[in-house]
């Protein structure tokens, strides 16, 4: 897609440092690092959200996560990895091409866990879990 920073890096007018490739699928390290070894998986092709990603595109995507989680950990000597889709700009997401991050975490960075993404979450009663539970199973 025109002015997609992704589709960019994809079509090899931005360089990049490309730890995978497939037909389908890049994996490259982010220009911007949380930490060393911080890496982005995508598709090829652009679709803005995991939403939009057709059902076995966003499994190779996902597979590819997994496939790359040991190698990233391994390189940079990380005890874990937080793996993170900003979906949607609502939710952070700056870049609108879908892509997971894989970030290498030590106890001694610093960070927080996902639970501290949010300052007000909300308090869920036993009915309101119920209805919700149903309204995404949409029965
Ligand atoms: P988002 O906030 O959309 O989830 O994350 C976008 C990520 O893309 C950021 O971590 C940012 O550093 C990274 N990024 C933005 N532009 C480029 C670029 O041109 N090359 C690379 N390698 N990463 C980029
Ligand atoms: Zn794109």
């Amino acid at each position: 897609m025109a002015d997609c920073i992704f589709c960019s890096i994809v079509d090899g007018d931005i360089p990049n440092h490309t730890v995978y490739e497939d037909d389908d699928v890049l994996a490259f390290l982010d220009v911007n690092p949380l930490a060393r070894g911080h890496t982005l998986v995508i598709p090829k092709e652009h679709h803005e959200r995991v939403n939009d990603l057709p059902a076995d595109l966003a499994a190779d995507v996902f597979a590819t996560v997994h496939d790359l989680t040991d190698d990233v950990e391994a390189a940079v000597n990380a005890e874990a990895t937080t793996i993170a889709v900003n979906n949607g700009p609502a939710a952070g997401q700056e870049v609108p091409h879908v892509h997971a991050h894989i970030v290498p975490r030590s106890e001694a960075d610093g960070g927080k866990p996902v639970h501290a993404l949010i300052d007000n979450p909300p308090e869920v009663d036993d009915d309101e879990f119920a209805d919700v539970a149903a309204a995404i199973r949409d029965d």
